[in-house]
């Protein structure tokens, strides 16, 4: 056979695979391991929450789902890694309300912190509650009231920083009391546990997914819970309003986003990993155990988790306006 027909056939040979490559790399989503970035340290609500839904969407993708921690500046640091990301699907992000109150708190980001991610569904939402040091000189809400109002910034509040959900609970409190604290910022809420366990800081607000086993083994000191409603998980904790303190009221939501100008089929896929895991029955169980649970299948939806994202960065705008405390 003459070398140029030689070739020729071989181009014909190679024409369907190249004109299916396309096809195919949609088709083969994920075609590696997906990292899951956690803006906060290891240990702590998110990376909880995180580890339980990447396990199980692993599961379903048929690729492992690995919880990379980029914690720091209240979570801005993981949400600008997956900005800067590949828009392919292969790492996405886990945040919480953070995300909501960070477009207002931060007047000076190296990403764009609505534009740059494109959500993928709700996973789930968080009653807080307010705990203190074990041996922290109070013994109900009320008396907490009155040891923060004498004792003021010589107590130490702790939080991950601008932007946790923690900072956004202890600006609530400190209005709801009208007294400062001293703030003492970490990278997480899993290593301030560790500080409020041993005693060096005095006060946190943290989600039950990081407080319940602690409150249960009484190695912290546990005031009220900020949701409306008693958490079953913690059936004799009060609320913050049956304990006495009006208007502080905050629960934490978490959703899942990949950067912007992901390919729609690769969203779908995701979101459909992510259905699933929220359907599984371990998950479900765990969440229980740490006062929460999935969200219903309808906040799951890319269209729902967008919508309740835009309406959040409004609700909580003023409030952080009033209080005047930016990243900056
Ligand atoms: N719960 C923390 C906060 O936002 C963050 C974390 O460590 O998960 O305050």
């Amino acid at each position: 056979m003459p070398f140029v027909t030689r070739r020729a056939l071989a181009a014909l040979a190679l024409a369907p695979a190249v004109l299916a490559a396309p096809a195919l790399a949609q088709g083969t989503f994920p075609a590696r391991l997906v990292t899951m970035i956690i803006p906060f340290a290891a240990g702590g609500p998110t990376d909880t929450v995180g580890r339980l839904i990447a396990q199980a969407m692993g599961a379903d993708l048929g690729q492992p789902v690995v919880v990379e921690n980029v914690g720091g500046a209240g979570g801005t640091l993981g949400a600008q890694r997956l900005a800067n990301a590949r828009p392919d699907g292969h790492t996405i992000l886990l945040h919480h309300i953070g995300i909501a109150t960070i477009p207002t708190l931060y007047r000076r980001l190296a990403y764009d912190p609505i534009n740059a991610f494109e959500p993928l569904g709700m996973v789930t939402e968080v009653p807080m509650t307010l705990i203190g040091r074990r041996n922290i000189e109070a013994n109900s809400l009320a008396e907490l009231v009155a040891l923060i109002r004498r004792r003021g910034e010589n107590l130490n509040y702790a939080n991950a920083g601008i932007g946790a959900a923690s900072h956004l609970c202890g600006l609530l409190l400190m209005k709801a009391v009208d007294t400062r604290m001293t703030t003492v910022p970490y990278r997480g809420t899993g290593p301030a546990m560790n500080d409020l366990v041993a005693g060096t800081v005095d006060l946190m607000c943290d989600q039950t997914t990081n407080t319940t086993e602690q409150i249960r083994a009484g190695t912290v000191r546990a005031f009220a819970v900020t949701t409306p409603e008693r958490v079953s998980a913690l059936p004799d904790l009060p609320t913050a309003t049956q304990g006495g303190l009006q208007g502080f009221e905050v629960s934490v939501w978490h959703g899942l986003y990949a950067p912007r100008g992901t390919p729609a089929p690769v969203m779908e896929r995701l979101n459909r990993a992510l259905v699933v895991a929220l359907g599984n029955e371990g998950v479900a169980r765990r969440f229980a155990d740490l006062g929460t649970a999935p969200v219903p299948a309808e906040r799951a939806s890319p269209a729902f988790h967008r919508q309740f994202w835009m309406a959040d960065i409004a609700k909580w705008r003023p409030l952080i306006q009033a209080a005047g405390q930016f990243a900056d």
